[in-house]
């Protein structure tokens, strides 16, 4: 071994250092900072609403149907022009998520005919009891839009009969 390979060696390490002491941080101050995610990111389910705030939700059950983990539960009731949460006939009375079952899979969202069920952003899901898991409605809908009402609301007979709003076709 030469006499200078340790110091040549020491050299090459400091440089290293030295180079990353130069680079912007990556650490993330969490929780007072958060990282954006991904526009393809997964997480937490969220409800929708219509820009009235009709829920889109209509308790037809496809999504627990889908879901290969069994994580969801609906059980639906009937809309009234007197009481309406949703257009059509039914809306969902209990919808229930279990988050400890839920692989974020996307299967949910797929199966849903309204576009009701959507993972957003949400990436902040802790417990200490396996009964927090269990995510209740009033957890996953969204706010009343601006504009909007809450629902249940009292609305025109005859208005509100489709339960599935007419799409656009994707392939259009
Ligand atoms: S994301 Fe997948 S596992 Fe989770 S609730 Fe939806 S269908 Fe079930
Ligand atoms: S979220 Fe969609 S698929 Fe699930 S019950 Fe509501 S309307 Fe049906």
């Amino acid at each position: 071994m030469h006499v200078l390979e340790p110091l040549i060696e020491l050299a090459r390490g400091l440089w290293t250092t030295l180079q990353f002491m130069l680079e912007k941080p990556v650490t993330v101050q969490y929780p007072e900072q958060k990282k954006l995610v991904k526009p393809r990111f997964r997480g937490r389910h969220v409800l929708h609403r219509y820009e009235n705030g009709l829920e889109k939700c209509i308790g037809c059950s496809l999504c627990a149907a889908a879901c290969p983990a069994d994580a969801i539960f609906v059980e639906s009731s009937e809309n009234t022009d007197e009481k309406r949460f949703s257009p059509g006939e039914r809306y969902a009375s209990t919808y229930q998520i279990n988050m400890l079952r839920c692989i974020y899979c996307g299967f949910c969202e797929d199966a849903c005919p309204t576009e009701a069920i959507v993972l957003g952003d949400q990436y902040e899901l802790s417990f200490t009891e396996r009964r927090q898991a269990i995510y209740p409605k009033e957890m996953l809908i969204e706010p009343v839009p601006l504009g909007g009402q809450p629902t249940p609301q009292k609305t025109e007979p005859g208005k509100f009969t489709r339960s599935v709003p007419q799409m656009k076709d994707p392939q259009d």
